[in-house]
């Protein structure tokens, strides 16, 4: 990395929402360098870095960000830091909570803690420092009506959510302690290509196609809104050109869906497109699953920021992209082990 060019650390950019990020990034912002950070873990991938790595930008280092010695030198060379990387599946923190609270908690302190000592006046493209923070609209818990704006109480349920609120609010005591410059952005669920097959709509995607089951937890009338990749990853560039610091902004679409909602577009999708029909098979609902996710971004919006994709067409691009996947004949079918 050469001196004198804005340098982007962005962790977790191997990731499904990460590595949309990075290829943005280096789209819109042609004058910056671009540094992915990611431990490669089973939900990472350098497939997802494919065109950013084309690009003579653009930069890979595999690491923790839990490990301190190795993140120093890397958050040292950057003026600004969106950080991604976490452990991201909530069943998976249902199974077990504690890599959660390593990875989403002690590792986002390892980041804020380096950020605060890397030197302001050493930053190689000098101008705006900032750390930007992803987080979840989880950590508000469950809303039976109404909608919560930043201000409102966490009650995170589950400990994927927990880890995300203790990440979220040690960010922003580095803010009031330190005076860092962090922003924290709590989205709503995102969608797209390159999701994790672990997770709910690439599951029904790939179960649809196939003409199977569609494994609906409980009665399916779990709310969520759904973003697309595309639409969030805007709102991010947004937030890291001019979010204000020790603000959080939600990011959601302010429309909800059922996931028997989602489930039964997903099957008329595949149906289209393979004349296949699948069906939908409830199982045995998540414990402590939420019923209700609602977020106010009027914050957001009003720095001119609007979500662009329709959930159709969002959906319509996710199941050309599943599809693809399960014809490459590399990818492995079967079911997703913990
Ligand atoms: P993902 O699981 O697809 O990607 C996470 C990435 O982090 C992976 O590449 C993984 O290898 C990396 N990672 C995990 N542990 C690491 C460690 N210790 N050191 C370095 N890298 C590590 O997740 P995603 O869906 O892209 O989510 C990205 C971020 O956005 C997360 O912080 C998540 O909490 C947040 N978020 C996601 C959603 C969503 O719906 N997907 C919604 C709101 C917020």
């Amino acid at each position: 990395m050469s001196l004198g060019e804005p340098v982007c650390l962005v962790t977790g950019g191997a990731g499904f929402i990460g590595s949309h990020f990075v290829d943005l990034l280096l789209r819109e912002e042609p004058g910056w360098r671009v540094l992915t950070v990611d431990r490669l873990t089973y939900a990472g991938s350098l497939a997802n870095l494919a065109s950013a790595d084309r690009n003579p930008r653009h930069r890979f280092a595999r690491a923790d960000i839990c490990d301190r010695e190795a993140m120093r030198p890397l958050v040292a060379s950057a003026d600004r830091v969106v950080h991604f990387g976490a452990e991201t599946h909530v069943d998976r923190a249902i199974a077990g909570g504690v890599p959660f609270a390593r990875t989403n908690m002690f590792g986002t302190g390892v980041l804020l803690d380096e950020f605060r000592r890397a030197p302001a006046a050493g930053a190689p493209g000098g101008g705006r420092r900032l750390f930007l923070h992803i987080s979840t609209d989880e950590v508000y818990g469950p809303l039976p009506f109404g909608r919560a704006d930043e201000e409102a109480p966490l009650l995170p349920t589950n400990p994927y959510a927990a880890s995300k609120a203790g990440a979220d609010l040690l960010a922003l005591s580095y803010y009031a302690t330190h005076g860092l410059p962090v922003v924290v952005a709590r989205s709503a669920n995102a969608y797209g290509p390159r999701q994790h097959r672990e997770k709910m709509i690439p599951t029904f995607f790939e179960a649809a196609l196939g003409g199977g089951a569609l494994p609906v937890y409980g009665d399916g009338r779990q709310v969520r809104e759904w973003m697309f990749v595309e639409d969030l990853c805007r709102a991010l560039l947004r937030l890291l050109r001019s979010g204000e610091p020790g603000r959080i902004y939600n990011i959601g679409a302010e429309k909800g869906a059922a996931n028997l909602d989602m489930a039964e577009r997903v099957l008329e999708l595949a149906r289209r497109k393979t004349g296949r029909v699948g069906r939908i098979e409830h199982v045995a609902d998540r414990p402590g699953h939420d019923r209700r996710y609602a977020i106010d971004a009027s914050r957001m919006r009003a720095l001119g920021w609007e979500p662009e994709v329709p959930l159709d067409e969002g959906l319509e691009r996710t199941c050309h992209w599943v599809a693809a996947r399960l014809a490459d004949s590399r990818v492995e079918a079967g079911p997703v082990t913990a």
